[in-house]
């Protein structure tokens, strides 16, 4: 069976994980209140893949087997399926407002098709041969699959190797016929927990000297040797509460674990780099870039979202006419479509690699996370000026259900003729959940620090912008030698 349905995805992730949360181990997470939404959310993309309507952009044909996949596992092979994975994202925020958490193996599978395709071409190693076989087997079984990047990286001064503990970056401990043992960890790791399998990469571009850090191999997320620490969002305990109209996006939410490796056994089969240093800044940029043109549909999708929501609290409040409140909904409306037309135009700007892939424009996919960076924080600042300060005084829903103090609740929350108090308090729970609540972690945070912090897409514009070029347009222009 090639594509999952949504249970046999939740039967597929019910399997023993070494998992802490809140000090404790956990056995059968998926049935955690904290947890459920997270899985929820992973469900959709299988859901959406079954639906005919959604087929187009959720399902295609893989170039490795001839099958039709889960667009989640797949390598792109033209500027269109760069188009349709973008789009594809932007659809999954609107149906979930929040982070689905399949991207970051998607990104990292096509970065690793191209880099292992060039490390096999200069050192005669089979990496390409080995990661197709391992990637096909991901298509076949519709797996989810986690990319691992971002080490702990302790005193951020020091190279790895110059940290008092070397496990501050992950790295080989031990080396046999059969394969390798590593040991570190990797932090902020969206969706792993509900992933299948997880492809680990270095943190950073390594330098001759730095070979045991420069790896990446695929594991199973469950692998012995693993642990997994859950990471606290904001209200989160609001899930574990009895009522659940105080959470705000109440069905969906996103997931992000801290990653511990303690001795973890690798074969030789999954091993997909192992020392080669000067690939590894390739592998760090690709990924990123891949991740950066994904933020310009995700975020875009949940923008949709609270965009929708303001509009809807508007006509609540009715405030809906006013005209600074319509100019706010379309400022809002234009920095969301800004992002979208960065995702899309470095993606209609991708090119084909050596090894038959196709990547976004570097560039543009810079720009494109860059201004994701900044554009969720004003349109987050837009919805909570417009919604207004109940978003954060509100009382309970306990109080709002309550018998001795609800009607009052109601009474007082009452707005438009035939507006249902029950909903304006959805609303601004909503918005509160997308702003400063528990979904604020994909849609403010993880626009900041996501898919590399801001400096890190300065660093690649600068490198990518060309200023030679630009200087030599104003000197053709005004007759000055060029050569000089
Ligand atoms: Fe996908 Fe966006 Fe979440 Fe990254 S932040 S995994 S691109 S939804
Ligand atoms: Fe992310």
């Amino acid at each position: 069976m090639t594509l999952k349905t949504p249970q046999e995805y939740l039967d597929s992730i019910k399997r023993p994980v070494n998992l802490y949360m809140f000090g404790e181990r956990l056995e059968e997470f998926w049935n955690h209140p904290i947890i459920k939404p997270s899985i929820n959310t992973v469900m959709k993309i299988y859901e959406l893949a079954q639906i005919d309507e959604y087929k187009d952009l959720m399902t295609t044909t893989s170039h490795l087997t001839g099958e039709i996949i889960n667009r989640f596992t797949h390598i792109h092979q033209s500027t269109e399926d760069l188009i349709k994975k973008v789009k594809m994202q932007r659809l999954l925020g609107q149906h979930t407002a929040c982070c689905f958490q399949r991207c970051v193996g998607f990104d990292a599978a096509n970065s690793l098709y191209s880099v292992t395709y060039e490390m096999d071409k200069k050192y005669n190693t089979d990496y390409h041969t080995r990661f197709k076989k391992y990637w096909i087997e991901v298509q076949r079984q519709d797996l989810m699959v986690d990319g691992a990047m971002t080490d702990t990286k302790g005193d951020r001064s020091k190279r790895p190797k110059e940290q008092s503990d070397p496990d501050a970056y992950l790295h080989v401990v031990d080396t046999s016929d059969e394969g390798i043992v590593v040991r570190g960890a990797k932090v902020h790791q969206t969706g792993f927990l509900n992933s299948h399998r997880a492809i680990i990469m270095p943190t950073l571009a390594l330098r001759p000297g730095e070979e045991e850090y420069a790896i990446s191999f695929g594991v199973n997320t469950n692998e012995k040797g693993i642990t997994l620490i859950y990471g606290r969002q904001s209200c989160d305990t609001r899930k574990v509460e009895p009522d659940e109209l105080d959470i705000g996006n109440f069905k969906f939410g996103g997931q992000e674990i801290f990653v511990v490796f303690d001795n973890v056994f690798v074969p030789r089969e999954n091993i997909f780099m192992n020392g080669e240093v000067e690939f590894s800044g390739e592998l760090v940029n690709r990924f990123a870039g891949f991740h950066r043109q994904s933020y310009g549909g995700c975020k875009v999708g949940v923008g949709d979202v609270l965009i929708g929501a303001t509009a809807l609290i508007s006509e609540y409040n009715g405030t809906e006419h006013a005209s600074h409140v319509r100019d706010k909904i379309v400022e809002m409306t234009h920095l969301n479509e800004t992002l979208y037309s960065c995702g899309i135009a470095c993606s209609s700007l991708g090119f084909q690699r050596e090894s038959g892939n196709y990547e976004m424009d570097m560039l543009l996919a810079n720009v494109c996370k860059q201004n994701v960076t900044r554009f969720p924080y004003e349109i987050g600042r837009l919805a909570e000026d417009i919604a207004g300060g109940m978003i954060c005084t509100m009382p309970s829903e306990a109080d709002l259900k309550s018998k001795e103090v609800g009607a009052l609740i109601e009474k007082y929350l009452t707005t438009c003729e035939g507006m249902c108090a029950e909903d304006r308090y959805k609303v601004l729970r909503f918005i509160e959940n997308l702003t400063m609540g528990v979904a604020s972690v994909s849609y403010r945070t993880e626009s900041m620090h996501g898919a590399g912090s801001p400096q890190a897409q300065r660093i690649m514009i600068s490198r990518q912008s060309n200023l030679e070029e630009k200087k030599n347009l104003v000197k053709k222009i005004l007759d000055i030698d060029t050569s000089k």
